[in-house]
């Protein structure tokens, strides 16, 4: 069986988008509102002849309402169920203490954990993205989902986990 990566994150923070810029189409759901629950959340992706699984996990996207656990749980059941997790971040937001926490839990995965910053669209941005070194996950990738910036570097740095 191909190797199955769990995306983890926020709502909003563009994991949905992230998810389409892997596969190199668009499948996965993008929202502009926070919060949307969709059934299919697994998609074939194919990069430098290797497959792998993509589960976007926001079709079990949590309200607003006891976001930080619902995080956290999501966290827990990616661990249990892929062979690597991506935790995504909106670097122009930062981590929050939602991110705090599920940090707290991926740290004790036995699986990789990579790190996503996302939005981080432009040098400008650049450093917005070191600044989630804090999280204790090693290494942020920087990368912009919508312009496809470092999603290259970002395929390899999953392959190479797997
Ligand atoms: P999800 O809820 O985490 O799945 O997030 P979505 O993929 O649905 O995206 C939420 C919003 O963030 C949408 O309006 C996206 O267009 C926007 N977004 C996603 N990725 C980026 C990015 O790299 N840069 C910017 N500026 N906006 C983004
Ligand atoms: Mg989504």
């Amino acid at each position: 069986p191909q190797p199955v990566l769990a995306v983890v994150g926020r709502p909003n923070v563009g994991k949905s988008t992230l998810v389409n810029r892997l596969l190199g189409r668009r499948e996965a759901v993008v929202q502009d509102q926070p919060g949307v629950t969709r059934d299919r959340v697994s998609y074939d992706a194919l990069w430098n002849g290797r497959r792998f699984t993509v589960v976007d996990t926001g079709g079990w996207e949590p309200s607003a309402k006891g976001l930080q656990a619902a995080v956290a749980q999501q966290a827990e059941m990616a661990m249990s169920t892929a062979d690597a997790v991506l935790l995504v971040v909106d670097a122009q937001v930062g981590a929050t203490a939602t991110e705090e926490a599920v940090a707290r839990v991926l740290r004790r995965s036995k699986r990789p954990v990579l790190l996503a910053a996302n939005k981080v669209d432009d040098e400008r941005t650049h450093a917005d993205a070191a600044a989630l070194w804090s999280l204790g996950l090693g290494e942020p990738r920087p990368i912009s989902g919508l312009h496809g910036r470092g999603s290259g570097d970002l395929l390899d740095a999953i392959l190479d986990v797997f």
